[in-house]
């Protein structure tokens, strides 16, 4: 071979090389690019997922600070409002005793009907705003209920709704926060009479629960509007309301009081119509005396 086609050879060589490494090149450049390009891409995100985050930090010392605020306003308010639900109460005696003006006496029953109610919004802001701390006692479930059926009894007439109520006899001394049990009664009752703006049933039972008899099971059974299925993952989520004038803390607070009682709240809807509460309880805690004391 001349040696000018052996240069040419070399030559055609060195091309061929320096072509492999310029691809080569090429595609370690692209990569590169979209590696630089993912990076940035994930250095704005955790820009964002930073300034998400801060604002959220900004969001809850905000609302704490609110809360704290609403806690105070609604303490203060607790004091006036139960004079004025004394003084309603003896105006309402004294007006059945005196006059025996059946309109009268009735106006002073939505009064007190009216104070009640505030009297319950208040205690749901103040158990909302801090860690329900359950102080347990030997409590008669059944005169828990009674009571509650009592205070009702005015909203069920006012709303033709029928009362059912079966309470296993055994279950006298149950151990539990009253209040707060009371409270969580109250929030379920409440809804259930929301739920039925045109009349219906509402069962409360409380018996052993069958699966668990170590627990209590308290349902309420009512024939409303039941939940819709998209709502169900949602209704004890703080604030998640469907009503015009809720505050969607309702089942939020039961939960948590359920949950401090070492229990569980349940819900389901019932075939047909209407939704099922079930809380179950457990009958006896240990350390109990320990809790209490604390
Ligand atoms: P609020 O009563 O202020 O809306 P809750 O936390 O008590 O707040 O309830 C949240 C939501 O759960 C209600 O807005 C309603 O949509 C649904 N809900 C609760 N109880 C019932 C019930 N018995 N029947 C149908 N829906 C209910």
């Amino acid at each position: 071979m001349s040696e000018k086609k052996t240069q040419v050879k070399m030559l055609e060589e060195a091309f061929k090389q320096f072509n492999a490494t310029s691809s080569e090149l090429e595609k370690s450049y692209h990569l590169l690019k979209t590696e630089v390009r993912r990076l940035k891409k994930e250095l704005r995100k955790s820009k964002r997922e930073k300034e998400a985050l801060r604002e959220q930090a900004e969001r809850n010392h905000r609302l704490a600070a609110v809360g704290e605020m609403a806690a105070r306003t609604a303490h203060e308010l607790r004091n006036p409002l139960g004079s004025i639900e004394l003084f309603t109460s003896l105006l309402q005696k004294e007006i059945s005793k005196t006059s025996n003006d059946p309109e009268k006496t009735a106006w002073a029953g939505h009064l007190l009907s009216a104070v009640k109610s505030m009297d319950h919004s208040i205690t749901n802001l103040l158990l909302f705003t801090r860690k329900p701390r359950p102080v347990f006692k030997e409590t008669n479930l059944r005169a828990l209920i009674s009571d509650l059926l009592g205070f009702a009894a005015q909203l069920f007439k006012q709303h033709r709704i029928e009362v059912f109520h079966k309470i296993d006899r055994r279950l006298e001394n149950i151990s539990c926060d009253e209040d707060l049990l009371r409270q969580v009664l109250l929030n379920l009752i409440l809804n259930a009479i929301d739920a039925m703006p045109g009349g219906g049933a509402l069962k409360i039972s409380a018996h052993t629960a069958h699966d668990t008899p170590e627990e209590i099971v308290i349902s309420l059974s009512d024939t409303g509007s039941g939940i819709a299925e998209t709502a169900l993952p949602q209704i004890f989520d703080p604030f998640f309301t469907t009503k015009n004038t809720g505050s969607g803390l309702g089942l939020s607070i039961a939960q948590n009081a359920v949950t401090a009682h070492q229990g569980r709240i349940q819900v389901e809807n019932r075939n047909g119509c209407g939704a099922i509460f079930s809380i179950y309880l457990p009958k006896h805690r240990e350390g109990q005396h320990a809790q209490q004391t604390q």
